[in-house]
């Protein structure tokens, strides 16, 4: 058992994972209508990441016996200006997560609850990757950007990205 407060956080954050999932898709979707196949995969996988963090989430509740509440979410942004505005927006997403997860450990904290001290460790390094890896690619498009020959070799590179479930 958790206490109520926690658990409705944790619920959030389950849910609001899924909703970065539909933000990625929504991006892959305006990758592919770009002509950009590797980008779209890229965001595809990214998709799948998000939907692993959020069944993390949902297996902690039920372990706890909590039970996980599906709810609404907002609609995602469909269109965007270029490739360095989608990476811009997807780092701006990530940043938002981390400042979630840091709010979720403050009641963990606050509550002296450790094992979900613990659950969050996970997603403290996951979201320092997760930064980086927007960060990286962000920069990396900026630099390539109006570049046609070095967007086509970042979009083979990108679609050859896959997901392996992180072991714990
Ligand atoms: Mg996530």
């Amino acid at each position: 058992m958790l206490s109520e407060k926690l658990t409705n956080a944790i619920n959030k954050q389950l849910n609001y994972e899924l909703f970065s999932g539909h933000v990625y898709v929504a991006m892959a979707s305006w990758c592919a209508a770009n002509d950009l196949p590797g980008f779209a995969h890229f965001f595809l996988v990214q998709e799948q990441e998000e939907r692993f963090h959020a069944m993390k989430f949902f297996n902690f509740l039920t372990e706890m016996e909590e039970r996980p509440m599906m709810t609404g979410m907002p609609d995602p942004d469909n269109e965007y200006v270029n490739l360095v505005d989608v990476f811009e927006k997807a780092l701006e997403h990530e940043k938002g997560v981390t400042s979630r997860i840091y709010s979720l450990m403050d009641i963990a904290t606050e509550e002296k609850e450790y094992r979900t001290i613990s659950m969050l460790n996970w997603f403290v390094d996951e979201q320092r990757e997760e930064e980086d890896t927007f960060a990286g690619l962000l920069a990396t498009v900026r630099r390539v950007e109006g570049h046609g020959n070095q967007i086509y070799h970042l979009d083979k590179e990108l679609g050859a990205r896959t997901f392996t479930p992180p072991t714990e």
